[in-house]
């Protein structure tokens, strides 16, 4: 099947495929989102996001409107002594719903989906061949279909072929953790309402955040420990949460106890280490095929959904047959975004490493620091805070106002 309608191509249709498709429509440009599934599905449950992405979505027509639970965030010790207070400026959480917004990943992408046009997405669609040959790409299907495209987006994920096909293997980066997370409607657990608390203990992180899914309150919540990667699962994953939450103050094993074993899901931590550079010619990465990263950071979804953004506006008024200004549009999308991804993939690796993989006698030492030194407050308090006010500035005032 040849298609002639000449259209961007992104592949992959979770976060990022469908932020890049509305950033680009947005931009003027026809696309098509091709993904490998019958359906764009989520896979996973638990999801907050920051201000960054919910200004993205609201640019590129998505209703935001009560799609999460507005929260505020603050890192706790064991006994409950708040660490740090994430001093997301009023104004802000005015704007865009709240300072970090807790909400069911499925909810996410059904707002997303009823953005985009009718025929945008082709399901059922797996790439496997690219080929730039200057003037645009050629893309191969595993049905043997062949379609020429102007750009290739690919937005295809931590196992990313096309990354592979631009930059070669990398690997995946194993962080020896492993995180369960689930979520519960049952109102009878009484827990801080729209609060994202995130506790330590010696070694374990057990947090929990309201949420909003469908007009309904809730709360998610998960526990994160050292696991090898290459350790099986364990086989009864209530229980073994169960046991990590014990201890913890605070509701998290209540909410945990009113959790059904079928809102509850495990995922070992992964990430990529990091590129110098994703684009070459008319082909560019987005989403966690740039800059996988892990839950640590709870900004791979947000940062995949701000991808979309940039790639809509530097690609607004390209002549899309011009391939030296194709190039040079892929060029100024990565250059701001490279450093400010890698610094997200290289903290929240870090802090995987300190809160869970310290020596033993040196646990008490940290502790001592987080609990009695303004460390964690300057760090997540003050400086995530002053990155996202950042991130937002750097947004401009809309993908097709900035050129
Ligand atoms: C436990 C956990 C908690 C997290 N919490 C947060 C959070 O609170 N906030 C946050 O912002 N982020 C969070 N993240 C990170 C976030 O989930 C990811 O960064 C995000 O889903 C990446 O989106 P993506 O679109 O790049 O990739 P994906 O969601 O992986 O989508 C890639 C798509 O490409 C398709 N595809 C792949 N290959 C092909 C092919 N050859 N042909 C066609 N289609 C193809 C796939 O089927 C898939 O649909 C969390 C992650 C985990 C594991």
């Amino acid at each position: 099947m040849n298609d002639p309608r000449p259209h961007i191509a992104v592949l992959g249709a979770g976060p990022a495929g469908m932020a890049s498709a509305l950033g680009l429509l947005k931009a003027g440009h026809d696309v098509v989102i091709y993904e490998r599934y019958p359906r764009a599905r989520a896979a996973g449950n638990i999801l907050n996001l920051w201000p960054p992405p919910i200004k993205a979505l609201q640019e590129m027509g998505v209703d935001t409107e009560d799609l999460g639970a507005p929260c505020h965030a603050t890192f706790r010790n064991a006994k409950g002594r708040v660490r740090a207070d994430v001093q997301i400026p009023q104004d802000v959480v005015e704007r865009y719903g709240g300072g970090f917004i807790g909400m069911l990943r499925p909810d996410l992408y059904s707002r997303m989906l009823e953005a985009i046009p009718k025929g945008v997405l082709q399901t059922d669609r797996h790439l496997t061949g690219i080929h730039d040959h200057g003037d645009g790409v050629t893309l191969t299907f595993d049905d043997g279909a062949v379609v020429e495209t102007p750009v290739l987006i690919g937005a295809d994920g931590i196992d990313s072929m096309v990354r592979r096909h631009l930059w070669g293997d990398t690997p995946k980066r194993a962080h020896n953790l492993h995180i369960i997370g689930g979520y519960t409607f049952d109102t009878s657990v009484v827990a801080e309402p729209n609060e994202v608390v995130l506790t330590h203990n010696r070694t374990v992180q057990g947090s929990y955040t309201s949420i909003r899914s469908q007009g309904r309150d809730g709360y998610q919540w998960w526990v994160l420990e050292a696991w090898p990667d290459d350790r099986p699962a364990p086989t009864d994953l209530h229980a073994h949460a169960t046991e990590l939450a014990a201890g913890f103050p605070g509701p998290l094993s209540a909410l945990l106890a009113a959790t059904p074993r079928e809102n509850l899901q495990r995922w070992p931590i992964r990430d990529l280490r990091p590129l110098k550079h994703w684009s070459k010619g008319r082909i560019t990465l987005a989403g966690d095929a740039a800059h996988a990263t892990s839950p640590y950071a709870a900004y791979g979804a947000g940062m995949s959904i701000c991808d979309g953004y940039f790639i809509g506006q530097v690609l607004a008024g390209v002549d899309l047959g011009d391939t030296a200004a194709v190039t040079q549009a892929l060029v100024d999308y990565e250059t701001p975004r490279i450093p400010h991804t890698t610094e997200q993939v290289q903290s929240a690796y870090v802090l995987g490493q300190v809160f869970h993989h310290a020596p033993a006698p040196l646990r008490p030492l940290r502790d001592f620091v987080l609990d009695h030194t303004p460390l964690l407050q300057r760090q997540m308090g003050e400086r995530n805070p002053r990155d996202i006010v950042a991130q937002l500035d750097e947004m401009g005032t809309g993908i097709v106002a900035a050129r």
